[in-house]
């Protein structure tokens, strides 16, 4: 069954028998597919191009820029994009030693009430569709071709925890990553999450070649609680045995930790952390609290975060603190809220 509306959410396969069904010979979907992802111009055999004029209307997703915002530094822009319903999401663009990351939004707002998090307070209020996910990486494609450039990379850490809006991300994942079209290699992919233990369970099964970042944040069921309410449905002992079986699958796995001043940031919460991670095969990035409005928890102290770093490296783990972009214009973690 193929999907009405917009095309570009539709992956190789699904976007040929859509022309096939159109009385469109399948051949012409490369052409179609490079222009609705890799910016190909070009003229379209006129088969395709009546199919084009006839559709024109129903082919992208709409994604209108309503703000943008620069960070100071020029590494970070942040987009205010519009869908077809009126909804805003963000979506981010970040420059490291000039390689281009688009960092997506999957949901309008979020159900996971992470504490920390403008997102979270914002509440739930609907799930994006694939070609709304895609759309966010073409408005950011666009700007990049402008430089001379091209994304390298995705993040899936924007609004929204995409495992909870699981077959919509895999979908627009399963297009960004096609060769054919925007061609992000799968390696340079990064899904976050913040726990959602059945979508990880399902990562896993069926063997998705991304890299999973979770947000641990907290060493305790207690303490993580407070922090991140959906571990009273995931507690810790569920979500690590997932990240077991996620890093069975030879997936790579990154370990997320928002230090808040005075709440996790100790040598003792550090030696807690390694205790629970100790057997896994984990990276673990460090991100000092970006502020909101919302939460009045405060950045660690530059002494604490070191002795963090260290206390954990002792323990034989990798760990680096994830460069804080575009703090300025609120486009850090925790920090986007369509606004
Ligand atoms: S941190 Fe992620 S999962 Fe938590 S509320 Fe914010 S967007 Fe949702």
């Amino acid at each position: 069954m193929i999907a009405e509306g917009p095309c570009d959410g539709l992956t190789f396969v699904e976007l040929a028998a859509r022309l096939e069904r159109d009385g469109v010979n399948p051949v012409h979907a490369a052409a179609l597919f490079r222009h609705l992802h890799a910016g190909g111009a070009g003229e379209f055999e006129p088969p395709l191009k009546r199919w084009w004029e006839a559709k024109s209307a129903e082919i992208r997703t709409t994604m209108e820029v309503v703000k943008v915002t620069a960070s100071a530094d020029g590494w970070t822009s942040k987009r205010l994009l519009a869908c077809g319903d009126g909804r805003q999401v963000e979506a981010v663009l970040m420059g490291f030693h000039g390689r281009l990351t688009a960092c997506l939004s999957t949901q309008v707002g979020c159900a996971m009430g992470c504490v920390f998090c403008a997102t979270g307070q914002m509440g739930f209020q609907r799930h994006l569709r694939p070609g709304e996910i895609v759309a966010q990486a073409r408005v950011l494609s666009e700007v990049a071709r402008a430089r001379g450039q091209r994304i390298r990379n995705l993040v899936m850490m924007g609004m929204g925890e995409p495992l909870h809006n699981y077959d919509a991300t895999m979908q627009a994942l399963a297009v960004m990553t096609d060769t054919r079209g925007m061609n992000v290699g799968p390696g340079r992919v990064t899904i976050s999450t913040v726990g959602h233990v059945p979508g990880i369970r399902k990562l896993a099964r069926e063997r998705a070649p991304y890299s999973l970042a979770v947000s641990l944040h907290a060493a305790s069921d207690e303490e993580r609680q407070a922090l991140i309410p959906v571990n009273r449905r995931w507690p810790l002992a569920e979500l690590l045995d997932a990240c077991r079986e996620y890093e069975a699958h030879k997936g790579r796995l990154f370990i997320a930790w928002t230090l808040v001043d005075g709440v996790n940031d100790s040598p003792d919460h550090a030696r807690r952390l390694a205790e629970l991670l100790r057997g896994l095969d984990v990276h673990i990035n460090l991100i000092p609290l970006n502020p909101t409005t919302g939460f009045n928890g405060g950045t660690s102290r530059a002494a604490r975060q070191s002795e963090f770093q260290k206390t954990l490296r002792e323990a034989g783990f990798p760990v680096t603190f994830r460069q804080a972009r575009g703090l300025d214009v609120a486009a850090g973690c925790g920090q986007l809220a369509a606004g």
